[in-house]
């Protein structure tokens, strides 16, 4: 199955959703509280989606307490310099 009735796109494994949704918050500015924050298998697809209801996903709640995240903003920041558009 490549679409789901939700909309939402679809991620095979919770990991690669799991990734996607760490790099979201990478690439984006999100304000406090909004964003997707976990990850959840659907029960209609049976893949993965993000979604920004219920609890934050512990590995995204790691790396945005340790500043993993903001680094890597910053590395991105640095490296869309060099891209061109
Ligand atoms: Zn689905």
């Amino acid at each position: 199955m490549t679409r789901c009735s939700t909309g939402k796109r679809l991620y095979s494994t919770e990991q690669v959703a799991e990734n996607s949704l760490i790099e979201a918050h990478i690439h984006f500015e999100y304000k406090s509280g909004a964003g997707p924050k976990a990850v959840y298998k659907c029960d209609e697809c049976g893949a993965y989606h993000l979604t920004s209801q219920g609890v934050m996903n512990v590995r995204l709640s790691q790396l945005l307490a340790d500043g993993t995240i903001q680094k890597q903003k910053e590395a991105g920041r640095w490296n869309d310099k060099f891209k061109k558009h």
